[in-house]
């Protein structure tokens, strides 16, 4: 018997046999290994036949055509970068799995002009001598906010934690009980509060805190208050917090700096837009917030960055921490981060040339108009039996932000019943396309959300889909 199976796994081509016969432009290391894969899936295959089908079965799996083609698909997938684009057409606008903000073309050239070359990254070029790379957003923050200092790290969670560090290592942090968050990804305040060395001082109940719940916390072990917007979640009902204003006179006449976590932190107030109200910096500034700390890459639209702002004396001792280098930003993030604050100067002109905000604030008109233009492409294309139609629908902020707010959207429901394929399965092929798709499954159907969809998208999902339909019909 296994002398049998021994017999026809030599039909099997053997890799010397293989290898002259791939385009040579591949490295000899990754045809080797494809080659070795291929021959190994195809030994597999011939193993779990059943001996009656053997000969027809090792006639076809050990035909050299088809195992060279295999070869040729492995290579491509071993060549193909790991971090790749996809599309999003999920609604979700600040989607922290996809990399949250997409960047502009200017932005993407201030980072490329610093990266293909030397920079005066830590450089003074008017003194002549070593400069700071924290110089280069400070001005222009404190510019836009009306700060007197600011600092930026990594992302928000490194200025979260740098914070504590500085100001409460080995002292009590005064926090409401309901601003304990979890921001998702194992970012719980607490557990970041334990490793800066801080000690948190939990006060008031889950859904209600009083200032003299703050108050009657205070003591000589006390270093901070804290306050933490609560990013990702609401509570409703029966429930109180201390308002910033009121937490601020309370830190002040004893001499404890107010920190405020804002997450998200936006520059631009959202109820311009008829949305939810999301804190401002300024605001939160302006009602005497000594420290604000927030994300690059959230509502404002950048690159990922955590940036602290406020009280001089305070950012000065938080600069000086040795975490700062190991927490520090890079040049590319620096570049990017510049010109994204600089676009700040016109909040109008910001709203529409960052992709963050212009996704959040696009009119449902916009949006119907693309949707439209979707569907008559999928038309066009020749997909009219996936009968592509427009439907509304509920996008979301996403990033932990303003999560009370539905934003009205439009999508492009497609039905794949007619290809004899499930909407799970449509889900799992556009997913697993060349350039990826992500997209929502709602009652057997899928979801095209456009709020999400960027012009140069609509072409890439009308092929995708086209490409499974011609699959489906072989
Ligand atoms: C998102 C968030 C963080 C973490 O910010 P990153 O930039 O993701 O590191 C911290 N605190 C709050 C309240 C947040 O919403």
């Amino acid at each position: 018997m296994t002398e049998n199976i021994q017999d026809f796994l030599r039909k099997l081509p053997k890799i010397d046999e293989l290898l002259p016969l791939l385009p040579f432009n591949h490295p000899y290391s990754i045809r080797l290994k494809a080659a070795r894969q291929a021959i190994s899936e195809a030994r597999e295959a011939i193993l779990q036949t059943d001996l009656s089908h053997l000969p027809e079965a090792t006639e076809r799996l050990a035909n050299k055509t088809s195992i060279l083609r295999r070869i040729e698909d492995i290579i491509r997938e071993l060549e193909r970068p790991s971090l790749r684009p996809v599309v999003n057409a999920t609604g979700v606008v600040i989607h922290t799995n996809l990399g949250r903000s997409p960047l502009p073309r200017f932005v993407l050239e201030a980072m490329c002009r610093i990266a293909e070359g030397y920079s005066n990254l830590e450089y003074d070029l008017m003194a002549g001598k070593r400069g700071s790379r924290y110089s280069h957003v400070e001005a222009i923050l404190c510019e836009l906010l009306g700060v007197e200092a600011a600092l930026v790290v990594n992302n928000n969670a490194a200025a979260v934690l740098i914070t504590l560090d500085t100001l409460a290592k080995g002292k009590e942090v005064i926090v409401s009980r309901g601003e304990l968050v979890e921001i998702g990804g194992a970012f719980r305040i607490p557990d970041v509060m334990a490793r800066s060395g801080a000690i948190l001082r939990e006060v008031g109940t889950t859904n209600r805190t009083h200032l003299a719940d703050y108050q009657n916390a205070i003591s000589s072990e006390t270093a901070l208050l804290m306050k933490v917007h609560q990013s990702n979640f609401y509570i409703g009902g029966f429930t109180k917090a201390v308002d910033l204003q009121d937490l601020a006179g309370l830190a002040k006449s004893h001499g404890i700096p107010l920190y405020e976590d804002l997450g998200s932190g936006t520059f631009v107030d959202f109820s311009r837009f008829g949305m939810h109200y999301e804190p401002t910096v300024q605001d939160s500034i302006q009602k005497g917030a000594d420290l604000v700390s927030f994300s690059g890459d959230k509502l404002l639209g950048g690159p990922q960055a955590g940036v602290i702002v406020g009280r001089g004396d305070l950012v000065n001792r938080i600069k000086k921490n040795p975490l700062n280098r190991a927490l520090r930003i890079d040049k590319l993030t620096l570049a990017g981060l510049e010109a994204v604050l600089m676009c700040y100067r016109d909040v109008d002109k910001a709203v529409e040339l960052l992709p963050t905000l212009s996704m959040l604030t696009a009119s449902p008109e916009q949006l119907k108009k693309r949707a439209v233009t979707l569907c008559n492409l999928l038309k066009r294309l020749g997909l009219s039996n996936l009968l592509p139609r427009i439907v509304t629908t509920e996008a979301r902020v996403g990033g932990g932000a303003i999560p009370a707010e539905r934003l009205q959207s439009y999508a492009v429901a497609i039905d794949p019943a007619q290809l004899q394929i499930s909407a799970a399965r449509m889900e799992e092929l556009l997913r697993n396309n060349e350039y990826p798709i992500l997209v929502r499954v709602e009652k057997d159907l899928i979801l095209l959300d456009v709020r999400t969809l960027q012009p140069k998208d609509l072409r890439v999902v009308a092929e995708a889909l086209r490409n499974i339909m011609e699959a489906a019909h072989e």
